[in-house]
Parts: C-alpha cells; sequence; structure tokens
C-alpha cells in the first residue's frame, strides 16, 4: 500500500526539485522555521482569494493567508490597486511622506488605545519596541510574560514559547537577557500577584490577548482585565502583542473585542495589508520617549532611538491604508469568523462521525487541530481550558501534526501545521470542499494506521 508520504511525493515533484536546489542555499531549505515539512515543502506559484497553486499544478485551500496577513485574501482587488499605483511612484524615498500618515491615522482610528503610533517592520520589531518602551519608561527591567505565548524572536522573549517553558526557546541567547524575563502560567493571576511580590523590578506585562499562539490556549474571560488593574495600581505597562489578534477579532483587534485597554500594542500581519511592516501603538506618555530633542544628553541617555531602513515603506502603507479602510467595516472579520465556527462545527462532527479521538476549536477567524489526541473529544471545544494546561495545548499534536499536514495537503487543503486561519475571500464551497476533504483525510489517516 502507497503510504501517504510517496503520494505526497508522486503528486508533488516540481517541489521536490525546487527543495533540491533551495538545499544548497538554504541551511534546512526553507525561510521560515514553520514552513519546514518533511519531507520538502510545497513551492507555491500563484494564489489567488482563499486559494494557491504549486508548481505541479495542485489547488489548495489555503488556510495559511499569509501566516495571518490576508485578512482579505490573496490579490483583493482593492490591495493589488494600491500598490500598483504606488509602484510606480517609488518604492523607498528615504523621506516623509503622505501615506505614513494616512496608515498611522488608520491605526489610531481603529485601536482603541492608539494614542501615538510608530511603523517598524515586523512583528518582532514591534515587541522588541513596546518592551523596549516599557523597561525605558519605568526605569525597571523584568519582563513578565506566559507559557506558550508567541513574540517574535528576538532575544528577550526566547523564554516560554515552547515545552518545556523554562529552558530557552533557541540557541544563542545570553543568560544575562533571560535572566530579566519570568514565564508565568498562563490566566493565573496569583503567580502574577507572587512574582510581583517577589520583584520590584518589573517593567511589563506582554501577552497575545486573545491567548497564547493564537489563542490555543485561551484567555480566561476576566484576566485581562484583572492584568490591567494590577499594571495600572502599580505603574506597570500592559502591552497586548496584537501581531495577529490585531484587526482581526474586530477592527479595532483583541482589546476591542474584549474590552480591555493596554498601555501600548505591537502590530503587524494585516497591519500592511500582506506587504512587511509593523506598528507600536500606544499611551502619548510612553511613546513620547521616541521623540528626538534639541537636547543631545537626553536624546543619548532618556530616549527610545529607533531608525530602519523600511520604517514605513510607501509599498507596505498603500497595502496597509486599502487593507485598513476595508477591515473598518468589520465585515471581513464577521465573514471569516462565522466560517470558522462553522469549518470547526463540521470537523467536530466528522471526527465524531468518524469515531477518531480530538477535537478541533478556535474563535475569530483561526481554528486548531488536535486530531488523534485521546485525552480530548469533540463535545470538550466549548471547556479546552478545563481539560489542559499551556504545555499540553502548546504540545498540539506533537508527531501526528506532520502526517495530518499530509493528509490534509492531498486533498488539497493546506492548514498551517496543526492550525488554519480564515479571510473574507474564503466561502460556503471552501468550507464544504474541506469538510468533504477533512473526511477523506480522517479515512487515509486511519487506513495508514496513523491513527
Ligand atoms: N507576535 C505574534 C503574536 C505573532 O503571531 C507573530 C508572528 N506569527 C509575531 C509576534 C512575530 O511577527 P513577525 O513574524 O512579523 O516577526
Amino acid at each position: 500500500m502507497t503510504t501517504i508520504l510517496e503520494q505526497y511525493e508522486a503528486l508533488h515533484q516540481g517541489s521536490l526539485r525546487l527543495y533540491q536546489r533551495a538545499l544548497r542555499a538554504f541551511p534546512d531549505g526553507v525561510t521560515h522555521d514553520i514552513r519546514y515539512f518533511a519531507p520538502f515543502p510545497v513551492y507555491v506559484e500563484r494564489a489567488q482569494g482563499a486559494h494557491k497553486w504549486d508548481l505541479d499544478g495542485n489547488e489548495f485551500i489555503d488556510y495559511w493567508i499569509g501566516h495571518g496577513a490576508l485578512l482579505l485574501g490573496h490579490n483583493h482587488p482593492a490591495v493589488v490597486r494600491a500598490v500598483s499605483e504606488q509602484l510606480g511612484r517609488g518604492t523607498h524615498y528615504g523621506a516623509s511622506h503622505e501615506l505614513e500618515i494616512a496608515w498611522g491615522r488608520w491605526v489610531q482610528k481603529l485601536i482603541p488605545s492608539a494614542e501615538r503610533v510608530r511603523f517598524v517592520s515586523s512583528g518582532t520589531e514591534a515587541t522588541l519596541m513596546a518592551i523596549r518602551l516599557a523597561r525605558a519608561f519605568t526605569g525597571r527591567k523584568t519582563l513578565l510574560r506566559f507559557e506558550g505565548h508567541f513574540h517574535g524572536w528576538h532575544d528577550a522573549v526566547m523564554l516560554g514559547y515552547q515545552p518545556p517553558f523554562d529552558a530557552p526557546d533557541s540557541a544563542g541567547i545570553p543568560p544575562g537577557v533571560l535572566a530579566h524575563v519570568r514565564c508565568l502560567p498562563p490566566n493565573d493571576l496569583a503567580a502574577v500577584e507572587k512574582a510581583l511580590a517577589e520583584d520590584d523590578d518589573v517593567a511589563g506585562i506582554i501577552l497575545e490577548p486573545a491567548g497564547g499562539a493564537n489563542a490555543a490556549i485561551p484567555t480566561r474571560p476576566g484576566f485581562l482585565s484583572a492584568l490591567r488593574d494590577l499594571c495600572t495600581a502599580r505603574g506597570l505597562v500592559l502591552i497586548f502583542d496584537e501581531v495577529i489578534s490585531g484587526f482581526r477579532y474586530a477592527p479595532g483587534g483583541a482589546q476591542a473585542y474584549f474590552g480591555v485597554q493596554p498601555d501600548l500594542t505591537a502590530l503587524a500581519k494585516i497591519l500592511a495589508g500582506g506587504l512587511p511592516g509593523g506598528a507600536v501603538a500606544g499611551r502619548a506618555d510612553i511613546m513620547h520617549l521616541l521623540t528626538i530633542t534639541e537636547d543631545a544628553h537626553r536624546n543619548r541617555h532618556g530616549r527610545v532611538s529607533h531608525p530602519g531602513t523600511f520604517n514605513a515603506n510607501p509599498l507596505s502603507a498603500a497595502a496597509g491604508v486599502a487593507t485598513l479602510e476595508i477591515a473598518a467595516t468589520g465585515q471581513p472579520q464577521q465573514h471569516a469568523g462565522d466560517l470558522t465556527l462553522k469549518l470547526i462545527r463540521g470537523m467536530n462532527d466528522l471526527l465524531r462521525r468518524a469515531q477518531v479521538p480530538g477535537c478541533v476549536y478556535g474563535d475569530r477567524g483561526a481554528f486548531h487541530m488536535l486530531i488523534g489526541q485521546k485525552d480530548f473529544q469533540p463535545e470538550e471545544v466549548e471547556r479546552i481550558l478545563d481539560r489542559a494546561d499551556a504545555a499540553r495545548l502548546a504540545t498540539g499534536m506533537g508527531r501526528l501534526t506532520q502526517p495530518v499536514r499530509a493528509a490534509l495537503l492531498l486533498e488539497g487543503i493546506d492548514p498551517s501545521g496543526p492550525s488554519g486561519r480564515l479571510s473574507s475571500a474564503h466561502t460556503e464551497a471552501d468550507v464544504e470542499r474541506t469538510l468533504a476533504g477533512f473526511e477523506s483525510a480522517l479515512e487515509r489517516l486511519k487506513q495508514w494506521e496513523v491513527l
């Protein structure tokens, strides 16, 4: 019997050829950790709406959707038009320009806590800047963060994303940097209070407001407002990492959706409409630390410096403005959110019918699969946090992630590992096709004794 991987290889010969070339250029053949896929990844040639096509002509329903950046799907006409027009006018002025103001004003208009904005080039840069601002503003060093929450890949956030949460997430991180970071269990207010009692040098708290790694570890109701109260009472800077939830949970992000305002917000992804870009937005008095003054001493010692060749790049600004204008209506979020719930319900029904253990859960345009996990059942979706801690949810499907993804790819469905994200370009027909493909994928996985 042909195995999943033999079938995968047979259907993706063009990708295999490119991968062999890529191995000569890139250390492991890919250009982002989560794009790594054994035996080799699919090479995409073009994309449109919610679909993409690989070199071999295979079509996929895309649940990566630009790592969450493409709220409007691939090549939305308004974004294509805006970027094309800007392209003819220049890609980089090395100067201030009008579109960056329009872009910043959209952020202010949509994100409730955005008194001031500063553009950067990625989500990683956004959390880097937010953490630095928090430390500079308070004059303190310790950063509190939560197990399973992802904040990019700069040194200060390389502890606590993946279990075991007390070991660095990467080699090459000086222990001195991590000495100023404490990672706590999510949703545990007592742990936060204890950390604050033990350490009077805490500058701020950072978290993905809806929950770690795009809400795979959902935040309990009430936790955000409790953190808000603690930070206000103690003068700590509360940072929401809304790189993925920003403009997705609601036009105003998770802070609008949950009604809790942080002091600083890290933004990226949807912000720049599918092009590179990020921003920090927040309280004017904290953001004021970025202001250059006539005072050379303050510039050197009292402010947070911030160069960056591609800050507020005109092409990203064009895509960002075009996207935020549409995101402001709330319709894309509603559409993606409704379809996601339909997809999740359908997948759980199929799991139940196929008598496969595990469940699918999620919200606001994202889903997470725990297929083949005996400790979860479809019925338990609503109570996911009662059944598992951060380490369990961050581990997800573990070694089953790869065969499940391969089985879905064979059905023309491309989830980003154990998760997926929807856009306004996904349709009811896509959901129907996905459910049919999911059913066949479960069959294949059972046949191959993976499940
Ligand atoms: N924070 C969160 C919550 C993210 O989801 C990501 C990216 N997945 C980042 C930060 C890092 O953003 P970037 O990849 O743009 O550096």
